[in-house]
Parts: C-alpha cells; structure tokens; sequence
C-alpha cells in the first residue's frame, strides 16, 4: 500500500477532465524494479519459516544498502520486493542499480548459523505518459521480471511491449494445459536406448507429447516450464509416470524380451520435493508388481543439484526400490562428476550439445572423452544422448562411451511402434 502511494503522485491521474497543465508532482524519469528472489521457496520449505524470515529480513537490508536515498524499497509479500527509483538523470542509472543489486547478491548471506546463496531476478519498468494507475507499471515490471526469471534468474530484464501478447498467450496455454489430460491430447513416446557396444536395445525412455487442438504438437519443452511455475507440473507428472509405468508392465507381459529392458522417465525438480513422491511412487510399481531396478529417473543436473542436498530423504528412499538415478542433459549445469557422485547417481546423460559437435570440435570430443573416462572410474553408466549420424556414432564407440540414443539411432515412437519394435527384439 505504501509504495502504490508512493507512486501515485508520479503518475498522471487517470480522469477525463484532467488539465493538461496538471502535471505529476515530479516530472523527472522514474523507474519501478520488480524484484523476486531465486531458489528461496527451497530454503523456506526445507528449513522452515523462522530461517526464512530472517534470511528476507537480511535480503531487505542488502537491497536498501543498494539504492539510493531518495529511492523507495517494499516488500510485496512473499519473497516479491519492489525499488521506486525516483529522478533519474537517464535510463542507463536504472540499469546502474540493477546490476549492482544482482551484484550485491554474490556474497552469500549468513544467517542463524546457515549460509544461503540466492540469486535476485528483476524486471524494470520505465514511467510513461501511458501508466495512470500504479497497478499498470506494477503489472508490467512484474512481466519483465518474469523474462529474468525464464533466461535463468540472476539477472535483469526491461519491459518491452511484446511482452504483454505473449504474457497472454502463456495464460491461454496454461488454461488450456489443464484441460489436456481430460480432453486426451496428451500421449507419451518412447526413445530407444542403445547398446553402443553390441548394437542392442536395452530400453526406452518416455517423452510428453502435447497435441493442442488449434495449434498442433507442442513441445515438452515449452509446456513442463508452464506447467513446473502453475504447481500443474504434479498432475501431469503423475500422469506421465503412471502412462509410462503402465505401458512397461504391459509390454513385460506380452514380450518375453522386455523383461531385459529398462524404462527412463523423466521428473522435475518440483515433483522430487514433494514428500509424497517416493511413497506414491513405491505404491504404483508394487501395485503393477514392476520391479525397482528396470525403473530410473532422469532428472537434470541442475535439478539434482538443487533437490539432493536438501531432500536427501527422498531420494534414499527410492534407491531403496532398486531406482536408479539418471543425471539429464550432464554438461551444461556447472557440477562435478565427483561431487555427483558423492550424491549418489547412477547414470550420467551427455547432453546434446557435447554430441552434436564431437566430430567437428576437438574441444568438445576431449571433455566427452574426459567425462566418460571419470564415469567410469567412479562406476558410473553413462549414455551419449542425442547422436544424429554414424560419424558421431563412431567417435563415441571409440571413447569407449557405453550407450546411446539419438535421432541416428532411432527417433522417439509412439506406443504402436514401440511396441512393434520390442516385438523383434
Ligand atoms: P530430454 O529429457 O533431454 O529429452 C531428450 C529430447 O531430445 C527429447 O525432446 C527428444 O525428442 C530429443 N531428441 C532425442 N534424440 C535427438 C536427436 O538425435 N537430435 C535432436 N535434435 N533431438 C533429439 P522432447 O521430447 O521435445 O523433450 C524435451 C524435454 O522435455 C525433455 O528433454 C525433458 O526434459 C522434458 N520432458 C519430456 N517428457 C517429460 C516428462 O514426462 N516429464 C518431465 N518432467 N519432463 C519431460
Ligand atoms: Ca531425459
Ligand atoms: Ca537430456
């Protein structure tokens, strides 16, 4: 309340017969920060309320220490602050402040005896003859910061106009996301895992598809992101988990080959910190008499990373079950192979981009290389993903890489061909 009255007289009043020699008390450049802190609803779920509530106090002081003495500072609930940033001389200071903010944010904060890195997404939003209400430069801020947030916090974003269309087009995605599972226009495919040393199939991996009624196939890629910021992400998770678990049980009763294979299926951060996960998950496979050890979970390493620390418990539980741990698209996140190990993970995917350029860039070809040789020494499995010709087939059959899976290899099938597939094996 405090900071919509503060912003209000910057303004122009939003009346019909507003004289135009009215002008707001202070007609210099103002700028509004929307500001949302990274990875805190982790800490505050697992540490508890009280850590977090000193850890916002002390994240409240760093920021006040950044900005200037005319400037305004609020919390907005949660762990949403805002900056009312008032005469500014130009726009470039705006950019000044938001980069030394997300500076400030480097040094870890100390707090009853806990040391937490957070990172700050802001969205900033210049004053413009068109904003006569605060809640319209609020909206917008709050937009931009929502792009800071999705080119993976840390960092600032401006408003632009474009984002306002999009902003619409997610919401009518997100509506129509919750209707998919009941309308039927989801369906998983299923990507073969290779043997790259006998040139066999030892299992699949299931993938979402999306096939939305006006627009056609959407990508997993465009809609789990949706679905991981609306709290969907659970139902459709589970969907996918029971779709995929189903179909294993049933291609391992009608084909005496599947009993050798494996299923991966693919979970997101949120759904591992659900405390349930492991419990519900326990129930489904015993319900369909499946066992644990032909089950494995590919989960990102940035994901691993960010979930295994605080929720060990979880996944101990279904290393119990005989589940492995699969580490998605390893190479992009900034871990170690050894500090993942010491995490206790079974498998390690080579992302893509290390793939795609392993015959044409040497670089990439000697960390492949360096990665599948410490996996190995650590007593790690691990699959290139990804291999879309025979040349870099070749390349990792010589660095000794165990498995594959790739477009080369074969694409993702849907259940039919799939099915038709394990029926030669
Ligand atoms: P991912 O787990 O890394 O899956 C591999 C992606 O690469 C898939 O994209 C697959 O179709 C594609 N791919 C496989 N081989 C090749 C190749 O040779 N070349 C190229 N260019 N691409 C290849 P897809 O199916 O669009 O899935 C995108 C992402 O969505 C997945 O990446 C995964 O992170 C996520 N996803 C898919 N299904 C699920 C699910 O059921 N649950 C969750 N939480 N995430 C899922
Ligand atoms: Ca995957
Ligand atoms: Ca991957």
């Amino acid at each position: 309340v405090w900071f919509i009255e503060q912003l209000k007289p910057l303004l122009l009043p939003r009346t019909l017969n507003s004289a135009p020699e009215i002008l707001p008390q202070d007609s210099h450049l103002i700028a509004v920060m929307f500001i949302d802190l990274d990875r805190f609803k982790v800490i505050n779920d697992s540490l508890g309320h009280i850590v977090g509530d000193h850890l916002l106090a002390s994240v409240g002081e760093r920021l006040g220490q950044n900005i200037r003495t005319q400037d305004g500072l609020a919390r907005f609930g949660g762990d949403e602050f805002a900056v009312l940033l008032r005469r500014l001389p130009n726009r470039e200071d705006a950019f000044l402040v938001a980069s030394r903010l997300v500076q400030s944010f480097q040094k870890p904060f100390e707090v009853q005896g806990h040391t937490f890195s957070l990172g700050i997404s802001i969205g900033i939003v210049f004053g413009h003859k068109d904003y006569q209400v605060p809640e319209d430069i609020l909206r917008d801020a709050d937009l931009a910061m929502y792009q800071a947030k999705y080119r993976g916090g840390n960092c600032y974003t401006v408003f632009e106009e474009v984002m306002r269309p999009q902003a619409m087009q997610r919401l009518q995605l997100e509506q129509d996301l919750r209707q998919a599972i009941t309308a039927e226009q989801l369906c998983l495919y299923y990507q073969p895992i290779w043997s790259l040393t006998d040139h066999t199939i030892t299992g699949f991996e299931s993938l979402l598809r999306w096939h939305h009624p006006d627009r056609g196939w959407i990508s997993p890629a465009q809609f789990i992101v949706i679905a991981e910021e609306t709290g969907f992400i659970h139902q459709l998770g589970w969907w996918a988990i029971e779709q995929a678990v189903t179909q294993f049980y049933r291609w391992q009763k009608t084909y005496p080959a599947a009993s050798s294979l494996s299923l991966n299926i693919n979970i997101s951060a949120h759904q591992i910190k659900d405390r349930q996960f492991p419990q519900r998950f326990a129930k489904l496979i015993t319900e369909l008499d499946l066992d644990g050890r032909c089950l494995n979970l590919e989960i990102t390493e940035t994901s691993f990373l960010e979930t295994a620390q605080y929720y060990p418990e979880n996944f101990a539980f279904l290393r119990k079950l005989g589940v492995e741990i699969c580490i998605d698209d390893f190479g992009v996140g900034y871990s170690s192979l050894s500090r993942l190990h010491r995490l206790q993970v079974d498998t390690i995917k080579i992302d893509r981009s290390f793939v795609m350029d392993i015959d044409v860039d040497p670089q990439k070809k000697a960390i492949t290389g360096t990665i599948i040789t410490l996996a190995h020494q650590l007593g790690a499995q691990i699959i290139a993903e990804g291999i879309e010709s025979e040349a870099q087939q070749t390349h990792l059959i010589n660095l000794k890489c165990p498995f594959g899976q790739g477009f080369y290899l074969a694409k993702p099938l849907p259940v039919d061909a799939a099915s038709n597939l394990i029926a030669t094996l």
